[in-house]
């Protein structure tokens, strides 16, 4: 088929042909399914999200510690690589609770914020003294209650839910009325009963949104952040042991859209710390991040079952589909369809001479993981990647749906994979 394309997003850097094909941590992608034992398949590179950090390392505030929100992509193997690179880790359930402390990660390093904790995740959470981020009064009940019957001082930090929001995130997750976190209105009295209490008081969370590529609106929303945080201290006459900032820090996933400017959210950040009000000269400041930090680092790589012709569209049908990368879909919180960037990987360089339709297995129209993309001419047994797959892809689509099975995952490293 030939006639218009529509355009893809940016493939993200880090990402090289050899011989002609996709090269994941300098090994080409059917080499990766080789060893997998088949597609489809997640390759994630270790080195990728190394530099990552190390890049957010150098840019940000030296006292900021760095948490990664583990809700982006559980896989184990990738747990326990980055226990050794980032200093916490946030979770939101018990069962990514029990994930990150399978991978050998102490409590103390573990912050759980979350809607919905059931009296088993809070005492799961204070046994292992993990700091419990409270969504809402009752829950901050339960949690003493909890702390009472296990004989332990819970370690208590409020979610705060501002009174404003992270402008043009992808996802808003605080201002308004929501189900996440503590109106902040309500939170002085509060704080006041939970340093009364006798609980370990480990201070604020806020989290405003996600996906932002807008460094000036994460800036703005962090500013917001230490100053709603002064005030309710300084009302409810607390100390702030710890104050979580969240994150947000997004990544280009459609075209048009451009990366993120660190250096600017860093040197931003680093004067309002520097400038920072007397009443949290003594705290501890954390970021929690999750797609920015393993998002890019990801490719899905399906193998074309069938080239087929309908009406003079080409659709290259692959043997995965949404029930393992649902948001390339659109499905996933999209409110609008539009191309994640997308390579036939086994002929990575060659020209883009055709335009298809790539579409999964499923039985169902929404199951499109391209629409009208201009790509090389394409075969059954190619491979197609789809980039940005490292964060909210294997975890967060249906898998069980219409009885395909799970997408095998790697954690690659210099040219060998990486076992949990
Ligand atoms: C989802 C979530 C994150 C991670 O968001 P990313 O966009 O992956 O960085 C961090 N903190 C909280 C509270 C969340 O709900």
């Amino acid at each position: 088929m030939t006639g218009a394309s529509k355009p893809m997003g940016p493939i993200p850097p880090g990402f090289a042909a050899i011989d002609g094909e996709l090269a994941i941590g300098g090994v080409r992608a059917r080499d990766w399914v080789a060893r997998a034992g088949g597609a489809p398949l997640f390759v994630y590179d270790a080195a990728l999200i190394a530099a990552r950090i190390a890049a957010w390392r150098a840019a940000m505030p030296q006292a900021l510690a760095l948490h990664y929100a583990v809700k982006a992509n559980p896989f184990a193997p990738l747990l326990a690589f980055m226990a050794h690179d980032v200093d916490g880790f946030d979770v939101a359930s018990g069962g990514e609770l029990a994930a990150v402390q399978a991978a050998g990660v102490a409590g103390g390093r573990i912050g759980f914020a979350g809607p919905g904790k059931r009296d088993a995740d809070l005492a799961a959470a204070i046994c292992a003294g993990v700091t419990l981020n409270l969504e809402s009064a009752h829950e901050a009940d339960r949690a003493l209650a909890a702390g009472d019957r296990l004989g332990i001082a819970p370690r208590l930090a409020i979610r705060i839910n501002p009174d404003f929001e992270l402008a043009g995130a992808g996802m808003r997750m605080g201002g308004g009325a929501r189900p996440f976190g503590v109106d902040a209105e309500l939170v002085p009295a509060l704080a006041r009963r939970l340093v009364a209490s006798g609980a370990q008081w480990c201070g604020f969370h806020v989290y405003a949104g996600s996906q932002s590529l807008d460094g000036e609106a994460i800036v703005a929303s962090q500013a917001a952040t230490l100053a709603l945080v002064v005030q309710l201290a300084e009302t409810a006459g607390v100390t702030v042991p710890a104050c979580n900032l969240g994150g947000g820090f997004g990544i280009p996933y459609f075209h048009g859209q451009r990366a993120l400017d660190l250096a600017q959210v860093g040197d931003r950040l680093g004067d309002l710390l520097d400038r920072r009000a007397p009443a949290l000269a003594q705290t501890r400041f954390v970021l929690e991040l999750g797609r920015w930090l393993v998002g890019e680092a990801g490719v899905y790589l399906a193998e074309v079952i069938e080239r087929k012709q309908s009406r003079g569209q080409t659709f290259l049908v692959v043997d995965g589909g949404l029930h393992h990368q649902l948001a390339a879909s659109g499905n996933f919180g999209a409110v609008i369809r539009r191309n994640y960037p997308c390579a036939i990987a086994t002929r990575f360089d060659a020209p883009a001479d055709d335009v298809a339709h790539v579409v999964g297995c499923l039985c169902t129209p929404l199951d499109r993981l391209g629409d009208a993309l201009a790509l090389p001419h394409a075969q059954p047994g190619d491979l197609v990647a789809l980039f940005c797959a490292g964060a909210y892809g294997a975890s967060a689509s249906p898998a069980a749906f219409l009885g395909h099975g799970p997408a095998r995952e790697m954690l690659v490293s210099s040219g060998s994979a990486i076992v949990a």
